[in-house]
């Protein structure tokens, strides 16, 4: 990535390690330890072309599960407020 300045805010990108979760259609997977540009400012994540789509790969291929947890997914505009 050439510009090292964040696209929304305008704030500094630096080079970090993320963890980032992963939505393919139904199957959500969460990657770690994933090397992103992040805005020091708002926190937006960029992330670089091969990593982008190593991501993807990684995603989609069904045996490189290192752990697997539970996700339940809930509308919050439904909770009432006790
Ligand atoms: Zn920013």
């Amino acid at each position: 990535m050439p510009e090292k300045k964040c696209y929304f805010c305008g704030g500094t990108i630096k080079k970090k390690k993320v963890r980032v979760d992963y939505r393919w259609g139904n199957e959500l997977t969460i990657l770690e330890n994933v090397p992103a540009w992040v805005c020091n400012q708002c926190g937006e994540k960029y992330f670089d072309t091969e990593v982008a789509k190593k991501m993807e790969r990684l995603a989609k291929a069904k045996e490189k599960v290192k752990k697997s947890i539970n996700v339940s997914i809930k509308e919050f505009g439904k909770v009432k407020a006790s």
